[in-house]
């Protein structure tokens, strides 16, 4: 089979390319020959973070994968076939559980049977997506392609501890006994319920209370409405600090996640959270930056595998999701179309 040859410095040049290569390469078995991987970053080349996406790859489908050495910018991965099953993967330096869920979970959602599979490491990582977000927004739209995915949060894990642990039961469609169909989300539909809610395991509460109570003046959220939320906190974990913005809608759910860092005051998250979620008030589109490149990957597989083409709007197409949609384009036979709608972007697969 022709191999899928990418070239990691196009676009963003980040490690998307990778994971989506790995991605597409295990679900169309095409050979993935990959290079310059992640030349666009100030230390290029594979990261443990990276590597441990390439080893769950090899063991979710049995494959091989040469140049799969910390900072190797060259990988040549030859995929086997997918096998679903109980799987435990172990990221170390509390790399992002999420981001290797994100790289094999395409191909266990299009396997024959049922798959566990247990993640330990971070929850809540800088630059990945944190657990609340696939919970709440993203597993939702891809229960709505037929595929059965449940999420278990165990413990939260921060960086730079780890320790976090989750997870994921993934039944694809053939266990389901339904046709994997894409769905078009064009718009979010009327605001149900809205909330913030602040993590602070391991540290003082004090952080907690003064992140909700900027939170709550610039966003009218109170306490006693129930809007500003501190959830209690499991044993041995953090510290670490994530302060949350919910908005459900009538067709999608966004979250939106800043982390506390050293020297950065609670007011400051605060207002990087808000910042967040005005521009996605702002705009239109039924999706956030993070869920438009997150989603692009299912959904282009739901339309390969229906044959029917499927749209959506969201609030910016971001150097991340450019990037994504001309990987994805080179792995499918889909074609990824990126237009201006009012006070929105909408994306076409077909
Ligand atoms: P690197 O090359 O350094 O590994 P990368 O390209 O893998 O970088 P990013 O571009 O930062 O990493 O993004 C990783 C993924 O995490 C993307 O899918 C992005 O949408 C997602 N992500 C980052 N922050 C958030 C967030 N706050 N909420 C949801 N998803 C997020």
């Amino acid at each position: 089979m022709k191999p899928l040859t990418l070239d990691g410095s196009t676009g963003e040049g980040g490690g998307q390319i990778l994971r989506t290569g790995l991605a597409l390469s295990m679900v169309t078995g095409r050979p993935l020959h990959i290079t310059r991987i992640r030349a666009g970053r100030p230390k290029p080349g594979l990261m443990r973070q990276h590597l441990a996406c390439v080893q769950a790859a090899v063991a979710v489908c049995g494959g091989q994968a040469e140049g799969a050495e910390l900072n190797s910018q060259t990988l040549v991965f030859t995929p086997g076939a997918v096998r679903a099953g109980d799987y435990r993967f172990q990221i170390a330096t509390a790399g992002s559980c999420l981001l290797v869920l994100q790289t094999v979970l395409p191909a266990l959602m299009l396997a024959d049977g049922d798959s566990q599979v247990q993640l330990s490491g971070g929850t809540h990582n800088p630059m990945a997506p944190p657990f609340d977000f696939l919970e709440r927004a993203f597993a939702p739209l891809v229960r709505r392609l037929g595929v059965g995915l449940e999420l278990q949060l165990q413990r939260r894990g921060f960086y730079p501890a780890g320790g976090g642990e989750l997870v994921a039961r993934i039944t694809p469609t053939s266990a389901t006994m339904q046709p994997l169909a894409p769905v078009d989300l064009l718009e979010r539909g009327p605001l149900h319920n809205a909330w913030g809610e602040a993590l602070v395991p391991g540290l003082t509460r004090n952080i907690a209370t003064r992140e909700l109570e900027a939170l709550g003046q610039r966003m009218g959220w109170t306490f006693e409405s129930g809007q500003l939320r501190q959830p209690p906190t499991r044993q041995n974990e953090g510290p670490g600090n994530a302060l949350i913005a919910t908005l459900e809608h009538a067709h999608v759910t966004e979250v939106f996640c800043q982390l506390g860092e050293r020297h950065l005051s609670a007011e400051q998250v605060a207002k990087r959270l808000v910042d967040e979620v005005r521009a996605y008030q702002r705009s239109s589109g039924a999706l956030g930056p993070h869920l438009a490149d997150q989603w692009m990957l299912p959904l282009a597989l739901a339309v390969w595998r229906s044959g029917r083409a499927a749209r959506y709007t969201c609030s910016e197409v971001t150097q991340h999701t450019a990037t994504n949609a001309q990987t994805i384009a080179l792995g499918l036979p889909v074609r990824v179309q990126i237009t201006p709608v009012e006070r929105a972007m909408q994306v076409e697969i077909q």
